[in-house]
């Protein structure tokens, strides 16, 4: 259930109404937008009489929220929210931002495709140090000594370094680090133990769509996090698995507009993982571009058929470059003013 609030109202009387709500066993989310100032009231609302409310001096209507999602809906939080992801980088509202790099962390080659993927433009740095593969003989990443290594070249080139978390175990070790954006893989989720671990620090994350999920679990899979009192997250469209089997994934572009429409969170797209080829990796990164992504996560290697994971798909840091002009002219075109 959501309050707006009358304009009029002073800080002191909304402060009132929120205790007197949180003293009847609710959780509120406050938004002060510049329009209006909003009252997310969550817990079993079907306890609380609207009329009651509404009759109240300082409220200007009462609305009923059927979706299960609270924090997480644009509801209760009508503005774009914005994560700072440290280095001055912002996400959302506005603020477009491409992360690129490998697949994994593989050692020095990591530097070198740092500063090119920098070079051309992008603003943030992936890499997985703890990678989840579908087979457990496969390269499982370089755990701690990969996280050091993404430091290094974060602190070199001022940029921000976002990199998967797996294990509920190794939130703390992330944290001690300074890691600035934990990525929650689509293998995990749905891993509630583990969205809520996060949920419990202040780094921002970049959760990930899970690999037959729907929107709306996505959305919950954000609540959970949210919920614990981070409310720094970024949903990422990753491609879902259909009957299609000529793309290691299908990428949902309706994704795009319909998460912006029902959520405040930003959205990112990754063009890599949702099409499996190189070949393809680019017309999908324009596709999400232009249907409004607030930032795409692509992965770029040094030399792609060399790579311990994901090599396939990777674009090289020449195609990365011709990408980032193309991408520059399609966010040109889609927030210019038109009479
Ligand atoms: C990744 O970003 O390297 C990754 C494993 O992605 P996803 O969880 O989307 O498969
Ligand atoms: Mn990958």
């Amino acid at each position: 259930m959501i309050a707006i609030i009358k304009s009029s109202c002073t800080p002191e009387q909304l402060q009132h109404f929120v205790r007197w709500i949180e003293g009847r066993g609710f959780s509120t989310n406050v938004s002060r937008g510049d329009n209006e100032t909003i009252v997310g009231i969550i817990g079993d609302t079907t306890q609380i009489d609207p009329f009651l409310l509404e009759s109240m001096d300082i409220i200007e209507r009462v609305q009923r929220v059927s979706e299960p999602f609270k924090k997480a809906n644009r509801k209760f939080h009508p503005e774009d929210t914005i994560v700072d992801c440290g280095h001055g980088v912002l996400v959302g509202g506005g603020h477009f931002q491409v992360m690129a790099g490998p697949c994994s962390v593989e050692g020095k080659n990591l530097i070198q495709i740092a500063r090119a993927v920098k070079e051309a433009g992008a603003t943030m740095l992936r890499g997985g140090a703890f990678k989840p593969r579908t087979s457990p003989y496969a390269y499982q990443g370089m755990g701690e000594k990969g996280l050091d290594l993404l430091l290094e070249a974060s602190a070199e080139l001022d940029m921000p370094i976002v990199t998967e978390v797996m294990d509920v175990r190794d939130v703390a070790l992330f944290v001690d680090k300074g890691i600035d954006v934990m990525q929650i893989g689509a293998r995990n989720a749905q891993n509630f133990n583990l969205l809520k671990e996060v949920g419990k620090t202040n780094i921002p994350v970049l959760l990930k769509r899970g690999l037959s999920g729907t929107i709306d679990e996505l959305l919950m899979a954000a609540e959970y996090i949210m919920s614990e009192g981070n409310e720094k997250v970024m949903l990422c469209e990753r491609g879902i698995r259909t009957f299609e089997t000529r793309t290691r994934n299908t990428f949902d572009v309706n994704a795009i507009p319909v998460l912006h429409y029902l959520t405040h969170l930003p959205v990112i797209a990754d063009p890599s993982h949702a099409t499996g080829y190189t070949r393809y990796v680019r017309s999908i990164a324009y596709a999400a571009t232009a249907a409004g992504a607030d930032g795409l996560e692509i992965e770029v290697h040094n030399c792609p058929s060399e790579a311990w994971s994901d090599g396939a798909q990777a674009l090289t840091p020449a195609q990365f470059d011709d990408a980032m002009r193309r991408i520059a002219l399609i966010r040109e075109a889609i927030t210019a003013e038109v009479a």
